[in-house]
Order: C-alpha cells, then sequence, then structure tokens
C-alpha cells in the first residue's frame, strides 16, 4: 500500500514524484517503457526556464535522479487498470496489483500514425517515428520529415546536419511550430519545404525507397525517391486504460482542469494526456506540481 502511486514517469510523473515525496508520501511510479517520456527525443531542449541548453536524455536522467534520490521507487511495468475502491485505488500492472490511497495519472501520448498502407511493415525499414534515435542511419541519405508542429520543424532542423537532403512536407502553407524554427530551416539550402501536400503512399519493397506526395490544392502527385521517412504528425494521448475509470474528452484526453482532478476522488492527471491548451515541458512539470499538491491534499483531508 503505497500513499501516491503515478503512473508514467515522464516529466510530469516525475515531478509529481519529487512533490509527493517532498510532502513525505510513500510514492511508487510505474513506468511501461522508459523513464522520461517523450522528451528523451529531443536533442535540445532550449525552453525551459533557467536551463538554456540541455539535451533531453539529460534532462530525463537528472529528473529520475533526484526522484531516486529524495525516495521515490520507480518499476517498470505497464499498467494495465486502475479501481476506485473508495479510500482505495487498485491499480494492475501486467506483473502486479498495488493499492494507493492516491493516483496520478501522467501516461503522456503515443505517436500517430499516418494511416498508410504498409506503414508498419516498413517502420524500422526507412519509416520512423523518432529523428534523433534514427536520424544517424540516413547520414548523407534522402529524407522526408511530414508534419507542421514543433517536433517536425526540430527534426527536420537536426536531419538537416545528417542527410543529404530534407523534404519537409506539410499538409497546410502555414506551420503550426515556432517561427524561429522555420526561418532557421529556411535558411539550409538542404530543406526543401513541400506546402500544402501530404504523403499519399510509401515506396519500395522490403524497404523504403520512396514516397508519393499529392498536392491537396491541384491534386498532383509526385513520387520522391529517398531511403527515409520521419512522421511528426502528432501524438496520441495513452488513456485507453482508464476509459472505464474517467472521462476522455472526444480526442482521448483526460478531462481535467488546471487543478488536476477527475471525476473519481483521489485520481488525478497530470501532463499531455490531460486536456489542455499548452503541451509543452514546462507545463508538463507543472502538472506533476500541482497534480501531487491535490493528491496530498485528497490524503491529508
Ligand atoms: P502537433 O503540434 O500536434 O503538430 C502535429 C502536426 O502534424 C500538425 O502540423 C498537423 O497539421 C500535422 N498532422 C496531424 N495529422 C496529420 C496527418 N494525418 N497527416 C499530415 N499531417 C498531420 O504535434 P508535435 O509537433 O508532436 O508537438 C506536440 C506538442 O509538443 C506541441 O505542443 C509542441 O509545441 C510540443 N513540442 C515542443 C517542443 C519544444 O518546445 N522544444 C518540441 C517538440 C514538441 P495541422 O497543423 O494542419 O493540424
Amino acid at each position: 500500500m503505497y500513499d501516491v502511486i503515478i503512473v508514467g514517469a515522464g516529466p510530469a510523473g516525475l515531478t509529481a514524484a519529487i512533490y509527493a515525496r517532498r510532502a513525505s508520501k510513500t510514492v511508487l511510479v510505474l513506468e511501461a517503457k522508459a523513464w522520461g517520456g517523450q522528451i528523451i527525443n529531443t536533442p535540445d531542449i532550449e525552453n525551459y526556464p533557467v536551463v538554456a541548453h540541455i539535451s533531453g536524455a539529460d534532462f530525463a536522467n537528472e529528473l529520475y535522479n533526484q526522484a531516486l534520490a529524495l525516495g521515490a521507487e520507480v518499476k517498470l511495468e505497464k499498467v494495465i487498470g486502475v479501481e476506485d475502491l473508495g479510500k482505495i485505488k487498485k491499480v494492475r500492472s501486467t506483473l502486479a496489483e498495488y493499492e494507493a490511497g492516491a493516483v496520478i495519472l501522467a501516461t503522456g501520448s503515443e505517436n500517430r500514425k499516418l494511416g498508410l498502407d504498409r506503414e508498419q511493415e516498413l517502420t524500422g525499414r526507412g519509416v520512423s517515428y523518432c529523428a534523433t534515435c534514427d536520424g544517424n542511419f540516413f547520414r548523407n541519405k534522402d529524407v522526408a520529415v511530414v508534419g507542421g508542429g514543433n517536433t517536425a520543424l526540430e527534426d527536420a532542423l537536426y536531419l538537416a546536419d545528417l542527410a543529404n537532403k530534407v523534404y519537409l512536407i506539410h499538409r497546410r502553407d502555414a506551420f503550426r511550430g515556432e517561427e524561429t524554427t522555420v526561418d532557421r530551416l529556411r535558411q539550409r539550402e538542404n530543406v526543401e519545404i513541400i506546402y500544402n501536400a501530404t504523403v499519399t503512399a510509401l515506396l519500395g519493397e522490403k524497404r523504403l525507397s520512396g514516397i508519393e506526395v499529392t498536392d491537396k490544392i491541384t491534386g498532383g502527385k509526385r513520387s520522391i525517391e529517398l531511403k527515409g521517412l520521419f512522421v511528426a504528425v502528432g501524438r496520441i494521448p495513452e488513456n485507453e486504460s482508464f476509459s472505464a475509470l474517467i472521462d476522455l474528452d472526444q480526442a482521448g484526453y483526460a478531462v481535467a482542469g488546471e487543478n488536476c482532478r477527475t471525476k473519481v476522488p483521489g485520481v488525478f492527471v497530470a501532463g499531455d494526456n490531460r486536456t489542455k491548451e499548452v503541451r509543452q515541458l514546462v507545463t508538463a512539470a507543472a502538472d506533476g506540481a500541482v497534480a501531487a499538491t491535490e493528491a496530498v491534499k485528497f490524503l491529508n483531508a
């Protein structure tokens, strides 16, 4: 029996662990994959207050060590359900069952797929969802990035240093991501931005050898020969296991306000899987602090 069980060891979950431990609560963090969450794929964080530059992996490691040093327990187990038994919440993982007085759901989100034929089959054979993980395989080759958010922009910039040529394909004529990054991309000679276009087919037999791109305005199609396609079209909240417990909105985000409380007393949500306007590292950490503080208040009431 723990005071607080936190599901997810990303920036939100680990920050929650720090706050709950500093309030002297016993804390178990359960994580399905690896600690750090999606930030581990960011090569350089430049927008976290005070820290001008830090890699996502270093940020994740520092945060993890800070939570451990404060006495949080972290286990790599996938949570498959949370049950509300009133004062006690039962948390089931693929390996065990745990109980806690309060639960914080900080599961973040997973990569959205393009939904193309053979996308799964070609994943790891030219199709990738992580430029920093796989970019090195495409040194001096031609690659494309799909998407118009900060991830796509930063991926394209990162790949421009490695690849021979980078096509950045966006379905609209204006980017969702930061203008400063767009400006940097425009200055790169080996980056070609293709607006108002979508990738409509993956070409190649055993490995990706090219893509078909369709212009959304003219309907015209063109084939581009390349070795790598980096898909960066957003993320899907990982709330499936909690759909019977809490309210989810149409897009699958856990419904909760800025106090991170769900409709179930003692169940809180923090980070990218919560309904909110701004999903950033700093707001994920802020959510972790708020959710843990609310959980402590709930336990002490
Ligand atoms: P995002 O901001 O949701 O952007 C997703 C992009 O993919 C959008 O441009 C969207 O187009 C496009 N898209 C969605 N579905 C598509 C489809 N089926 N086919 C083609 N394009 C599609 O996602 P993100 O870039 O992963 O960023 C997620 C959050 O993390 C954002 O809040 C972002 O600011 C943040 N982030 C921050 C940093 C940083 O601060 N350094 C770095 C990375 C990410 P539309 O624009 O037309 O909708």
